[in-house]
């Protein structure tokens, strides 16, 4: 079901006490009735301990910042959807323009991904955008077209309706520069329409789509308050409880 989501996603950032005590600033900050789904993305290493912080809290759950398109074996180094899993992590985040850029991830990659996040009873939260290049040369749409489709468009209806979008233009992640609310708007609602053709109005309806890029307090109830945005998802300004805090109370 369609639902807000603020996630925070906190790269290769913070140190463990650090990021314990960010976990607790914003669980005890978080207004009692919240009715954002609050997601915590630290790194693996510290994906089990946050993960039980928020086990019993309603509304609140981690997620992966990646995983290996391998089911298990011999990939040293990789961490997999099953072993996400065995500690009760809810999400995974994949294909973000990190992964996608320095670490070179297909479309065919992440399509893998997904069904082995699928198989193991994971929620993804899948990332797609355009470079500034792409922007420019107005192929922005079919950029982000054939992302979701390549990776995505082999799914069922049923596994579909377990994905929430993430569009983050590379352009305003971690620069300072923001997509305009209409601008975000306008690519959310092209999502919602792609969907819509492939699966049907109703599923589309229910999918979540989050924004990324640059989100912060200043300027995300203007970007929240359109009707395609669902949520967002954030990387800086996730590093800090009061601005997460105040990001997650724009809805
Ligand atoms: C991100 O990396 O997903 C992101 C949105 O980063 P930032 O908020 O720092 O632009």
């Amino acid at each position: 079901m369609r639902k807000n989501i603020v996630a925070g996603n906190w790269k290769m950032n913070l140190k463990r006490d650090e990021g314990l005590n960010l976990v607790n600033d914003v669980i005890n900050l978080l207004p009692s009735d919240n009715e954002v789904e609050v997601v915590f993305a630290p790194s693996f290493i510290y994906l089990y301990k946050v993960n039980k912080m928020c086990l019993n809290l309603d509304r609140v759950s981690t997620a992966s910042q990646n995983i290996s398109k391998e089911e298990s074996g011999a990939f040293t180094g990789e961490v997999s959807a099953e072993m996400i899993r065995s500690i009760n992590v809810k999400y995974a985040i994949i294909g973000h323009s990190e992964r996608r850029e320095y670490f070179k991830e297909t479309n065919e990659d992440l399509k893998q991904k997904v069904d082995v996040l699928l198989k193991n009873n994971l929620e993804v939260i899948f990332c797609c955008g355009e470079s500034l290049n792409q922007r420019e040369e107005k192929v922005h749409f079919d950029c982000i077209k054939n992302q979701i489709s390549e990776s995505l468009f082999h799914l069922s209806s049923n596994d579909f309706s377990k994905i929430v979008i993430a569009y983050e233009p590379i352009w305003a992640i971690g620069t300072g520069v923001t997509a305009s609310s209409d601008q975000a708007e306008e690519i959310h609602k092209f999502i919602r329409e792609i969907i819509a053709q492939k699966y049907g109005r109703e599923l589309a309806n229910n999918i979540s789509i989050l924004y990324g890029g640059s989100c912060k307090p200043t300027n995300a109830r203007e970007i929240f308050s359109k009707d395609n945005i669902d949520g967002g998802l954030i990387g800086g300004a996730s590093l800090n409880a009061e601005s997460f805090i105040e990001i997650i109370k724009s809805f």
